[in-house]
């Protein structure tokens, strides 16, 4: 582990659109890091060590203590694993990988090397979400709508893999609001659930999810990739104390219209603070309960076949 000054020598790999846009700047602010190192096929970044493949990474003589895993969920769980093995600590990007079991095979491979694993949500660090959570553990919930409606052509320009298998479609964007709600609602499960499948993708571009809380408050999450002109990234709560819009993904809180809590983001800021934090105090972090709900609601969901999509 690194000592509580050094700074965590850091290994970025799968350099795409959020590799660029947020994790690049990020860790450039951030003294608790020094980039030396990245792996990607058709992509560098100046100034550090570059390789192909993490495998080429890990083998090569550059002194790292922890990775970045930013590629598609499909090829996470493989680079993960060669990373823990070698004693490296790792930052999942979200979904932390494409089925809930093999990001638990890497929870427990991380326990027994002793090193840390993220699994990053970035969307639970959106400025307004702590207001909401204890907003709403001080009232009683009715009920709570979620809307995450985008347009993929503006968001996933030429993504091939966000539409194959294990490339979650449309949960892509809505595992993010599932992390704000497993965070701020209480425990729940999914009853219900249909999925609209283009005809010529394997991955769903809409979905329709029915909960229920554990104390019984129906939770619905209409989640749609086909939404032009304003996007729609909303979760509201009817409660004894009213309306709740925690609203611009997590960015701003309104309660009956009155707007509490409206700040600029910080989420990859904070993540990497929060991963500094776990590797030097020795621990994980890596709550699963997002990416179970996906899990259940593809074991739960109808099919439905709708128009084809191109890009
Ligand atoms: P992206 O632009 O497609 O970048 C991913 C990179 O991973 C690719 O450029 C590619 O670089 C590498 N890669 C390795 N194996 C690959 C494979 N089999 N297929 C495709 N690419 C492969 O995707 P992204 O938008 O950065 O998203 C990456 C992850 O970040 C996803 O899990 C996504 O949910 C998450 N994320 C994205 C955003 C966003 O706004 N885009 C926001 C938050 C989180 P090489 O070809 O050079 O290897």
């Amino acid at each position: 582990m690194p000592s509580a000054e050094a700074p965590i020598r850091l290994g970025i790999v799968g350099v795409g659109k959020i590799v660029r846009d947020q994790h690049l700047p990020a860790i450039a602010r951030n003294k608790d890091y020094a980039l030396v190192a990245a792996a990607s096929r058709n992509a560098t970044v100046d100034g550090v060590a570059n390789f192909a493949t993490i495998e080429e990474m890990l083998a090569a003589d550059v002194e790292i203590d922890a990775v970045s895993l930013c590629q598609p969920p499909q090829v996470r769980h493989q680079a993960a694993r060669a990373a823990l093995e070698a004693g490296k600590h790792v930052f999942l990007e979200k979904p932390p990988g494409a089925t809930v079991s093999e990001v638990e095979d890497l929870k427990a491979l991380a326990t027994a090397k002793g090193v840390s694993l993220f699994a990053s949500w970035h969307s639970r660090y959106a400025p307004a979400v702590e207001a909401a959570r204890a907003f709403l553990a001080s009232t009683r919930i009715r009920s709570v709508a979620i809307d995450w409606k985008e347009d993929v052509r503006r968001w996933h320009p030429n993504q091939d893999w966000i539409w194959r298998a294990g490339g979650f479609g449309v949960f892509d964007p809505g595992i993010n609001a599932l992390s704000i709600a497993t965070h701020i609602l209480p425990p729940m499960f999914v009853v219900s659930c249909a999925l609209d499948f283009p005809d010529n993708r394997d991955a769903p571009i809409a979905a329709r999810i029915d909960f229920l809380t554990s104390t019984g408050q129906p939770v619905a999450a209409v989640f749609d990739w086909r939404q032009t002109g304003p996007q729609t990234w909303d979760i509201t709560a009817e409660t004894d104390a009213g309306r709740m819009l925690l609203s611009a993904g997590g960015a701003k809180l309104a309660i009956d219209s009155r707007v509490v809590h409206d700040e600029p983001e910080q989420e990859y800021p904070m993540l990497y603070r929060r991963f500094a934090e776990i590797v030097r105090a020795g621990k994980s972090d890596a709550d699963l309960a997002p990416l179970q709900h996906v899990a259940d609601a593809f074991m739960l969901g109808k099919r439905n076949v709708v128009e084809a999509f191109f890009d």
